[in-house]
């Protein structure tokens, strides 16, 4: 999957500007810059991706929709 990822980050357009407004701070994942990737994974889990949180709640890792709608409410 790692190489896969990573053939699709060389020919994506997007992944260097993405990656520049990725809020994100789990460094070790290899879906940094491809938002397609990073929002399929999270929605497959029933999540969304870092970049609907803000800084302090991203930080925990905490991407669950009832975190969303505790924030937003
Ligand atoms: S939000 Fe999730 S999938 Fe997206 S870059 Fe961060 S850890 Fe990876």
């Amino acid at each position: 999957m790692m190489k896969i990822l990573a053939e699709i980050k060389k020919q994506c357009p997007s992944t260097v500007a993405n990656t520049k407004s990725c809020n994100c701070s789990y460094s070790g994942c290899e879906k940094h810059g491809l938002c397609c990737q990073c929002l399929s994974y999270h929605r497959s889990r029933r999540e969304l991706p870092a970049c609907y949180f803000p800084d302090e709640v991203e930080k925990t890792y905490d991407r669950s929709i009832r975190k969303f709608i505790e924030i937003m409410s």
